[in-house]
């Protein structure tokens, strides 16, 4: 580590501290000049290339993937900081993976589970775009899908119809 005054190489590390994002700080002597500098080490992730369904590679863009879902999310009740945090999960996720590369679709299946939990609407927009749905048919079995996962939510309450057949006093229900 150079000196910042005098540009010597050697420097002598008088203290040594750890922060609470795992980087260290350590306080160095120049040997030369004699002079006090601080340096700072952390542990940079990197996030892995993007593989495009047509085989283009392109640099993770936070911003580009932000601008997508704010689209489907445009006009509903969806704060800006829960788009972030979809995103930053998303991004460390694929920091986690710890990979060089990894398919678009990985992405694009976090933010189609990110944007069911957050918001019916938006998520069927992304579906429509991101699954490349082109008739009514294929939406339709989106919505259906997500009515039938949202009718199987215990908070939802409603939704009982399988235990209609077996109440108490069907005898004859068995003999079909
Ligand atoms: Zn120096």
């Amino acid at each position: 580590m150079k000196c910042p005054y005098c540009e010597a190489d050697e420097s002598r590390v008088i203290d040594t501290t750890h922060d609470a994002q795992g980087g260290i700080r350590r306080r160095r002597e120049c040997k030369q000049c004699g002079r006090r500098f601080s340096t700072y080490e952390r542990v940079l992730r990197a996030t892995p290339l993007v593989v495009k369904a047509n085989g283009d590679r392109e640099a993770f863009d936070r911003e580009k993937l932000i601008r997508g879902i704010q689209i489907s999310c445009g006009k509903r009740p969806i704060p800006a900081a829960d788009i972030k945090a979809l995103v930053d999960r998303i991004e460390t996720h694929l920091q986690q993976l710890g990979r060089d590369e990894v398919s678009s679709r990985v992405i694009g299946d976090m933010v189609i589970e990110g944007l069911k939990a957050l918001d019916p609407i938006a998520y069927i927009r992304y579906a429509i775009v991101y699954l490349g749905l082109d008739n009514l048919t294929s939406v339709r079995n989106i919505i259906d899908g997500l009515l039938a996962e949202q009718g199987t939510t215990p908070s939802r309450g409603g939704g009982t119809p399988p235990a209609e057949g077996a109440a108490p006093g069907g005898p004859g229900a068995a003999s079909a």
